[in-house]
């Protein structure tokens, strides 16, 4: 018998524009299975984001409120506005034995890894190429300003700055082998003994096995 599997809570930091949200698609594409975790924020949408598809947009009492009664795994403030991850389909997901991706900042990567959930956790830093090539998936993404790339750019050091409390860091050249490599590190934790938490009993049938025929 296969052993019952434990979801992965499967964490995708970067700076912004360094490709996670494009990774996190293809990943998806691979794996129906895996979840997005769908984050609160105090940010006004942009044209074309869907309230509970690609954020939960909220005001800040509402999401104060959240944080106060415990409903977010983590939370933080960034760039100028305070995002956090719900906990409750977090939480179903991962006991139901499905991974679920969070594209989230640092110090979300840090909240979740220390928590009580850190054993179950994969974190993922992404770094571009080159600060050049950043700004200019900035620019090529179309969806910013000028004055927000500017201020994003001036953030993305800051985040890199934390690259080295990643479990795994990859630089996103070539698309198609950042995937093909963020596939194989996905794989492979999943074989991880805390991920599987049918193994001792396996072990003891095989156990009970090896006596009956010796
Ligand atoms: P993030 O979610 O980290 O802010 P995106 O996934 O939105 O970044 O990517 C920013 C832009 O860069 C998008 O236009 C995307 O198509 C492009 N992009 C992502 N990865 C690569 C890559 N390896 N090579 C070239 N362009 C890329
Ligand atoms: P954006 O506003 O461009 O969608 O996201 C800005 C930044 O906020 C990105 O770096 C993204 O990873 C981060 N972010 C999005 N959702 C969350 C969240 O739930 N928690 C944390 N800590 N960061 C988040």
């Amino acid at each position: 018998m296969t052993p019952q599997r434990r979801g992965l809570l499967i964490i995708l930091s970067s700076p912004s524009g360094a490709g996670k949200s494009t990774l996190a698609k293809r990943l998806r594409t691979w794996d129906a299975e895996i979840e997005f975790s769908v984050s609160a924020t105090t940010r006004a949408p942009r044209p074309g984001e869907v309230d509970g598809k690609d954020y939960h947009f909220l005001n800040e009492a509402e999401f104060k409120t959240q944080v106060a009664d415990e409903g977010m795994l983590e939370h933080a403030h960034v760039f100028g506005n305070f995002y956090g991850s719900p906990r409750a389909p977090v939480q179903s997901a991962i006991q139901a034995g499905r991974d679920v991706l969070f594209d989230i900042d640092w110090q979300g990567a840090q909240q979740i890894t220390n928590s009580a959930l850190g054993a179950h956790t994969l974190s993922i830093f992404l770094l571009p190429p080159s600060i050049t090539e950043l700004r200019h998936r900035l620019e090529k993404r179309g969806q910013d300003d000028k004055a927000t790339i500017a201020r994003r750019m001036e953030k993305s050091w800051d985040e890199i700055s934390h690259w080295g409390a990643y479990d795994f860091v990859i630089v996103n050249d070539d698309l198609d082998q950042t995937e093909a490599q963020l596939k194989t590190i996905i794989s492979a934790t999943r074989l991880r003994r805390s991920q599987q938490p049918g193994l001792t009993e396996h072990v003891r049938r095989l156990q009970s096995e090896f006596e009956e025929l010796s």
